[in-house]
């Protein structure tokens, strides 16, 4: 800590450098998500192969088109719930508790989902929903709070962060072991224990955080907060209202609600409020000018996000299933389990970030624009998946077709990933720059759907048909996106 104490967090922040370089509430941040992340991946790598394997060795034997879409709704909801997750913390309780009551429901999710049912099953999917909403947005919102204004080591604090979400997401070289190899219930605890030593972790270091997450933002106007919370209020019932309703109805046979009316309707709600949050911040009352403009570049950065995340993020869904029962997994003689592919992504990250963070600034004057370096991860991603094409229809195959995709995605992550956080940052108004992060994670809920939404076409479409078209569609967006670089760059009025 600093020599004479300070009054302000702010100054206290500036001169704590205990974790490299960094303030000492960064590492209670990091391990905080390095273990949501490895709750997160950890039980994510289980639950397409958990769904559709045999009932016979304890897991729930669905089909992969009902396994896909009960895996689409539930990855989409997860990253849609961080909209709601930090106006709660915004305008209610902070982010400092958000975390802690979001890490609690998680870890409870995780043993419901280690306890045997199928009411358990979804009561723990709908828990670990509300938990990740309310933790992960929250987790990242702390860690810009841990610098004072124009602090130059904020960017590459959100670096260091990044390396502790991908080091959590090794969890599947030890929950998917446990989950195919001994037991899936034990599996699903195994990723709640990770939880609670990081809430542990949480609560006996988060002396460390100084005021971040403390206060809530009422906005300006006491009445029109008020009237906001009313609104938000509504909906909560609404929405709740509504499920209960299903629930009573389907249980008296007056509907009979199927997984994939159910993930089609969750696909159609995502749309609706897309166009409507990108409606409001382009025409609605009270933006300026440049506020539009730039509202106008965010949405088509989040257009080609959501479509590379929905190629990016089938290592969970289609990928898995072709870990599972199109690719040779022998070594010497031992069948490793079909989730140690999940942490193949993760591993590519940490080799390739600190070469992309090099490459930017070798690149100086040079260093390409977000739209640009968008359009170069679509290519990226479309190539992943171009690759595999031709082994797709075999069995047997070696396991580096799956090593190669995976590469060829990461590199697309290093130029779309941090970038788009980062962009999304600068041009929302600073008024709005937590809900610049939730339209960002709207983005990827988008794609989780389209890639849980490929996996329930793995058994009823050819995998050469369904990798091709996870290949195409990137590539048309990384070509409309190029032509858009220019027109783009002008929306963005400055922010590169
Ligand atoms: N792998 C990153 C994380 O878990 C990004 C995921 C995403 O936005 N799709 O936070």
């Amino acid at each position: 800590m600093a020599d004479g104490a300070t009054t302000t967090t702010n100054s206290i922040a500036q001169y704590d450098t205990r974790f490299f370089g960094h303030p000492r509430g960064l590492a209670t941040l990091f391990f905080t998500e390095m273990w949501e992340r490895y709750s997160f991946y950890g039980t994510r790598a289980l639950l397409m192969l958990y769904m559709t394997h045999a009932v016979a060795t304890g897991a729930l034997g669905m089909t992969d088109a009902k396994a896909g879409n009960i895996y689409a709704f539930y990855t989409a909801a997860v990253y849609l719930m961080s909209l709601p997750g930090g106006w709660f913390a915004d305008r209610i309780v902070g982010q400092r508790k958000a975390v802690l009551i979001g890490g609690i429901l998680i870890a409870c999710g995780d043993f419901c989902l280690a306890s045997p049912g199928i009411p358990l099953y979804f009561a723990g999917l709908g828990l670990l929903m509300f938990g990740t909403g309310l933790l992960k947005p929250n987790v990242s919102t702390m860690v810009g709070q841990l610098y004072p204004q124009g602090d130059r080591r904020r960017d590459s604090g959100f670096s260091i962060f990044y390396i502790g979400i991908n080091i959590g997401a090794f969890s599947p070289l030890l929950v998917s072991w446990v989950g195919e190899k001994v037991n899936w219930h034990l599996a699903f605890a195994t990723s709640g224990v990770g939880m609670i030593l990081g809430i542990v972790q949480y609560l006996v270091t988060g002396k460390y955080l100084g005021e971040a997450g403390l206060h809530v933002t009422p906005l300006d106007d006491p009445a029109k907060d008020r009237r906001q919370k009313r609104i938000a209020g509504g909906i909560a019932l609404l929405v709740a209202v509504g499920v209960a309703a299903m629930i009573f109805a389907s249980s008296k046979g007056w509907i009979q609600p199927t997984a994939e009316s159910i993930s089609n309707g969750l696909g159609v709600a995502l749309a609706v409020i897309f166009i409507a949050v990108f409606g409001w911040m382009i025409f609605g009352k009270g933006w300026s000018a440049i506020e539009r403009k730039r509202a106008g570049a965010m949405l088509v950065l989040a257009i080609g996000s959501a479509i590379f995340w929905g190629a990016y993020e089938q290592a969970g869904s289609s990928l898995n299933l072709f870990a599972d029962i199109n690719t040779n997994r022998h070594v010497f003689g031992y069948e490793f389990p079909a989730g140690w592919f999940q942490w193949v992504q993760p591993l590519f990250v940490l080799i390739l970030a600190p070469f992309f963070a090099w490459l930017w600034i070798k690149l100086g004057k040079r260093e390409p624009s977000s739209p640009a370096k968008f359009s170069v991860a679509l290519v990226f991603i479309g190539l992943s998946f171009l690759i595999l094409v031709p082994p797709s229809h075999r069995m047997g195959v070696s396991p580096n077709w799956l090593n190669t995709c995976y590469f060829l995605g990461v590199v697309g992550e290093m130029c779309l990933s941090p970038v788009g956080l980062s962009a999304f940052t600068k041009l929302a108004p600073a008024r709005a720059a937590g809900f610049a992060m939730g339209i960002w994670f709207l983005s990827t809920s988008i794609g989780e759907w389209l890639a849980g939404k490929a996996g329930s076409y793995f058994s009823s479409m050819p995998l050469p048909k369904l990798f091709g078209i996870s290949a195409v569609i990137p590539f048309i967006a990384a070509i409309l996106l190029a032509l858009l670089i220019r027109p783009t760059k002008k929306l963005m009025a400055g922010v590169s």
